[in-house]
């Protein structure tokens, strides 16, 4: 009897934070789901991938559990400064990788989630790769302390305490290489893209090692026109992919507007949104984007799809987005995947 006294009072607890809790998620509004890259193989390393298996578990759970909008639903929202539906979600992926036609369109066709993919115009059917992605793979290739000495070379051309870090990955092991590499791509992002595409070459040809160009492959317009004639909507991540709140107005304008540009002329459909890459932007950066025709753009910060149609938070223009679909708590269902 004692027993069952004590256990009622944890049951009603439990049903109340269940209520309270499907009550907040209820009235979120539109949840958006932030992917990059999408792998044949799970790459538990890397927190900007995940395998096709998990993407194809959590395609199905949105189709089963959340109205899955398409951007122009989105769109019309913003525009009519209405209310997203309850349990409402859009998927999107940034850069343009090629892996997202290869692995991912095959997904979103059979599960019919009218996703939309941000490109870096740029870089789009070309053979470059992403500073990050070289000098990762690069400092990843090289056995502990190889040839650290001939760093001492690049230290003059770059600064002292930047290649003071390199160093240090390189002297790393291999279980704390990983967590310095991502650090030290993090610390460059205060660089412009000249620089760090500079650094990286510069890394690449002291250590003699080869970049494998298949793993970093970005999409071709061939494949963007043939996912759009299946469904699939395409945003701007500008040109360059450069944060735009380092840029001059003048540089910044054009990277929203060239690749705004290029996408209409290339897809010969409107772009409206736009995914600003690292989620840097300032008020300016808003201000030119709107003026550049976009009618949503996307940070990285999560939690602000509903206040998004209020006017204090910048007149409805600003979505944010769930970063890591597979760990956000309010997707639980995506937890078990993988
Ligand atoms: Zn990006």
């Amino acid at each position: 009897m004692l027993k069952t006294r004590m256990i009622w009072p944890k049951k009603v607890a439990l049903v109340a934070l269940y209520c309270l809790l499907s009550w907040l998620l209820r009235r979120r509004g539109l949840t958006v789901l932030t992917y990059h890259r999408v792998s044949r193989l799970p790459d538990l390393d890397d927190s900007l991938k995940v395998s096709a298996n998990a993407l194809d578990h959590q395609m199905r759970f949105l189709r089963d559990n959340y109205s899955v909008l398409s951007p122009t639903d989105v769109s019309n929202v913003i525009r009519s400064r209405g209310k997203f539906p309850a349990k409402s979600c859009l998927v999107t992926f940034d850069d343009g990788w090629k892996d997202n036609f290869d692995h991912a369109f095959p997904i979103l066709k059979k599960y019919d989630i009218p996703a939309l993919i941000f490109l870096s115009t740029g870089l789009i059917g070309t053979s470059r790769v992403f500073w990050h992605e070289q000098i990762s793979e690069v400092l990843a290739q090289i056995p502990n302390g190889k040839k650290v000495g001939l760093l001492e070379g690049l230290a003059k051309r770059f600064s002292r305490p930047l290649i003071d870090r390199v160093v240090e990955v390189v002297l790393a092991d291999d279980s704390r290489k990983g967590v310095l590499i991502h650090e030290l791509v993090i610390a460059l992002k205060r660089f412009d893209v000249e620089h760090n595409e500079a650094l990286a070459a510069a890394l690449r040809q002291t250590f003699e090692v080869n970049l494998r160009e298949s793993d970093h492959a970005m999409l071709s317009w061939d494949e963007i026109a043939e996912m759009a004639q299946n469904g699939i909507h395409f945003g701007s991540h500008t040109v360059s992919h450069e944060l735009l709140d380092r840029l001059s107005d003048d540089q910044a304008q054009n990277e929203l507007v060239e690749s705004k540009r290029c996408i209409e002329e290339k897809v010969g459909c409107p772009v409206e949104f736009l995914s600003y890459p690292n989620g840097n932007f300032t008020q300016k950066t808003i201000e030119l984007a709107q003026g550049a025709g976009y009618v949503g753009a996307f940070t990285c910060v999560g939690g602000k799809n509903v206040d998004s149609l209020s006017p204090m938070n910048f007149g409805g223009f600003i979505l944010g987005r769930v970063r890591e679909p597979w760990i956000h708590p309010e997707v639980l269902g995506f937890v078990l995947c993988d």
